[in-house]
């Protein structure tokens, strides 16, 4: 388990005064110790080894949180979910413009951020005067290691 990571997870609580329940600090764990993204079920199974009553709900309403805390990244292409690499360095409340790598063959996904990017995609978003709800760019392709 990443204790540092923990620790600024619930610092961010703290300073927003929303509180991370053992359910949704599992939910995010289990996240962590995925290496790419996994799906609600997916979670839902292993959470349930620690919290058998746990119902898709359950999953779903921690998924929420954390997507709303910043702290994990909806894939849609994929419908499923990863850890936020960088939401340490992000201490404001705008939520960052995110780039995913995702390899179709082993399911692993980078999350990378470039400030070149995100500034010429915040200019073209301002001059169609189109306001995002979506920050995440998905990129499909093989990785590195499965090339
Ligand atoms: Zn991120
Ligand atoms: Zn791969």
């Amino acid at each position: 388990m990443n204790t540092r990571l923990l620790q600024q997870v619930l610092e961010r609580c703290q300073q927003k005064g929303v509180r991370l329940t053992s359910q949704r600090q599992q939910v995010l764990e289990l996240i962590w110790q995925q290496k790419g993204s996994s799906t609600a079920y997916e979670l839902l199974d292993k959470l349930k080894i620690n919290e058998p009553q746990a119902k898709p709900p359950t999953v779903y309403r921690a998924l929420e949180f954390l997507l709303e805390q910043g702290f994990i990244h909806r894939v849609e292409s994929t419908n499923s979910f990863v850890s936020c690499c960088f939401f340490g360095e992000h201490s404001h409340e705008h939520k960052h413009f995110s780039h995913l790598l995702i390899c179709d063959q082993c399911g692993d996904v980078s999350e990378l951020q470039d400030e070149a990017l995100v500034a010429l995609l915040t200019k073209n978003i301002d001059l169609h005067g189109f306001k995002l709800t979506n920050h995440v760019i998905e990129t499909h392709g093989t990785c590195k290691n499965c090339v």
